[in-house]
């Protein structure tokens, strides 16, 4: 990544959104994790958060996916999920995150973001959710789900399998 270059880096994710902001910060990171770490990504919570554009999400997802530990990253998709469903209501990414904690069983955590994730992205979405197509329907708390408007889900449900973090 060091060899690649800022400018490089940036050639390659620019379809991302904030992509120069993001290949700074992938630089910056990089020549910490080959500094201090040996070239090594830590698994630890602490030390993953105090790398440059790295939150509390970006770890929780790092530990989940690369280190196989039972973390819930709350997104954007999976806070507004988690409120509308009544699942694990939160004011805050962090609490969302406690609840979907506490309620997930064990069995289920290892993926349990991926699936919020996509439910939230292809059929929960912001502005229209497809009720009427939704799996959750019978068991949504959501006051102001519409279960008339018919909808197929979106495409790239099977298509896209991979999730933007
Ligand atoms: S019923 Fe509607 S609001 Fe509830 S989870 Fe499904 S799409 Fe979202």
């Amino acid at each position: 990544m060091l060899a690649l270059g800022e400018e490089r880096v940036s050639e390659l994710i620019r379809t991302l959104g904030l992509y120069r902001t993001k290949a700074k910060n992938l630089i910056a990171l990089s020549r910490i994790l080959v500094e201090r770490y040996g070239g090594a990504v830590p698994r630890d919570r602490q030390a993953l958060e105090s790398l440059p554009g790295v939150g509390r999400k970006t770890a929780n997802v790092v530990l989940n996916v690369a280190f196989g530990e039972p973390t819930i990253a709350v997104d954007t998709h999976i806070f507004r999920l988690a409120n509308r469903t009544g699942l694990a209501p939160g004011k805050t990414p962090f609490e969302v995150e406690r609840g979907l904690e506490r309620i997930t069983p064990a069995r289920y955590k290892g993926h349990a973001h991926h699936w919020l994730i996509l439910h939230g992205r292809y059929v929960c979405t912001a502005r229209r959710p497809l009720c009427a197509a939704c799996i959750l329907a019978d068991l949504c708390r959501y006051e102001e789900k519409t279960l008339a408007a018919a909808e197929p889900p979106q495409r790239g449900l099977k298509a896209r399998s991979g999730s933007r973090r």
